[in-house]
């Protein structure tokens, strides 16, 4: 008896350490989260403007500038961010600016320039007792001549579509493959039509929608879903569209919302690819779209247009025509359950469809820019009945080219 009391107290004191461990093994964990952006702030005028970043914790810095449009990135080790939403600021040499996490490891912050600048001076004050170190970024207006010069090559070349796709006579497992990809992240915010709305950036919608949907495909059993990210970090569209190519996938959703200067303006539409926009309206949100890239601070003299160029090719007409058919399904599923414009059914030459040989559209949710729209895109019922629309046009397309077959 007295034996099983003792081994019921050491059976406590085991419990007793592995739960102190767990505390301390979970606290240390937390003490060492990524530092913490407080504030960032710009002085100075349209000459020389300075720009201080306010970071609990250390966190090196790599700077650079690119031309055309005239950036400055500053990449960060990864940080945390409790700042507002970015945006314009109007103030000194700098437009706009806007942050997140760039790859893994490394966040970006993009300053979009009034004119070509350099930086000047970059350095750190150390806070004392307990106050956020501040990184301080001093740029200097010069020549665009000199911007020009002092832009510096990228070492990465824009490398081919790597044919990896899996030949169609290997036998695939009973479910289709569905790619969905959340648009923007990380330091790319998409539109930020919503802030002044509701305070939410495209890329916040788009995530959540997203999750929902590949939930709501995947509990029907029929399909298995790749999401292209699944946190808030960026991907160059390249990237997205290979995400798709790699897995062999089926379909290709790309997810996103749009905003307009009119708030009046709300409802979904469904984008093809064409290399010719469908309307006015279709070619003017391809190129906000296709700028996803240059917003983040991505060097295009790495992506040559006349890779584009051979990228589209590479879209055969068979992969148009099935993106077509997906489309019509999901105009008229998605018009059962929520607001589509009037023509739901647009195509333009967005980058981020092009150079996959897989079926795919890109979903432009709502308006962000219109209050209804807004305040819907963020509940989790809209995000229901988009999911569902989605999965029963998923599996109209696929009865429908089945019985083609
Ligand atoms: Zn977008």
């Amino acid at each position: 008896m007295s034996q099983n009391k003792q081994l019921f107290s050491q059976i406590k004191l085991m419990k007793f350490i592995l739960i102190s461990l767990f505390f301390i093994v979970f606290n240390s964990s937390y003490t060492l989260a990524a530092p913490e952006v407080t504030s960032v702030r710009f002085g100075g005028d349209q000459n020389k403007t300075r720009f201080v970043i306010e970071v609990n914790g250390n966190s090196a810095f790599r700077t650079f500038t690119l031309a055309n449009p005239n950036r400055i990135v500053i990449d960060l080790d990864e940080v945390t961010w409790n700042i507002g939403p970015g945006g314009a600021t109007g103030k000194g040499l700098v437009n706009n600016y806007r942050y997140g996490l760039y790859t893994p490891g490394t966040s970006r912050v993009v300053l979009d320039l009034k004119s070509p600048s350099k930086i000047s001076n970059s350095f750190v004050i150390k806070g004392k007792g307990g106050k956020p170190n501040r990184l301080v970024f001093d740029f200097e207006k010069i020549s665009q001549a000199v911007c020009t010069t002092l832009v510096s090559k990228p070492a990465v070349q824009a490398k081919a579509v790597a044919s990896t796709r899996r030949p169609s006579n290997v036998p695939r497992s009973g479910k289709k493959i569905i790619v969905i990809d959340p648009g923007h992240g990380g330091h790319d915010p998409g539109n930020l039509g919503g802030v002044k709305v509701n305070g939410i950036s495209e890329k916040n919608v788009t995530i959540s929608a997203s999750r929902n949907i590949k939930k709501i495909l995947e509990a029907s059993g029929r399909y298995k879903v790749i999401m292209t990210r699944d946190r808030d970090i960026f991907l160059k569209l390249r990237e997205r569209s290979n995400v798709a190519h790699r897995n062999n996938a089926d379909l290709f959703i790309s997810i996103h919302a749009d905003a307009f200067k009119s708030p009046s303006v709300r409802g979904a539409t469904i984008y093809t690819l064409t290399e010719r926009a469908s309307d006015r309206e279709a070619a003017m949100l391809a190129a906000r779209e296709n700028k996803s890239d240059v917003i983040a601070g991505v060097d295009l003299q790495d992506e040559p247009d006349i890779v584009q160029n051979i990228l589209i090719d590479l879209v055969k007409q068979e992969t148009m025509n099935l993106s077509n058919r997906f489309a019509k399904e999901l105009a008229s599923e998605l018009k059962k359950s929520v607001r589509v414009r009037k023509r739901s059914l647009r195509s333009a030459g967005f980058a981020v469809l092009k150079g996959i040989d897989v079926p795919s559209v890109l979903i432009e949710l709502g308006y962000l820019t219109n209050p209804t729209d807004a305040k819907l895109l963020m509940q989790k019922e809209t995000h229901d009945k988009i999911g569902n629309a989605i999965l029963k046009a998923t599996d109209k397309y696929f009865q429908q080219n089945f019985a083609y077959n």
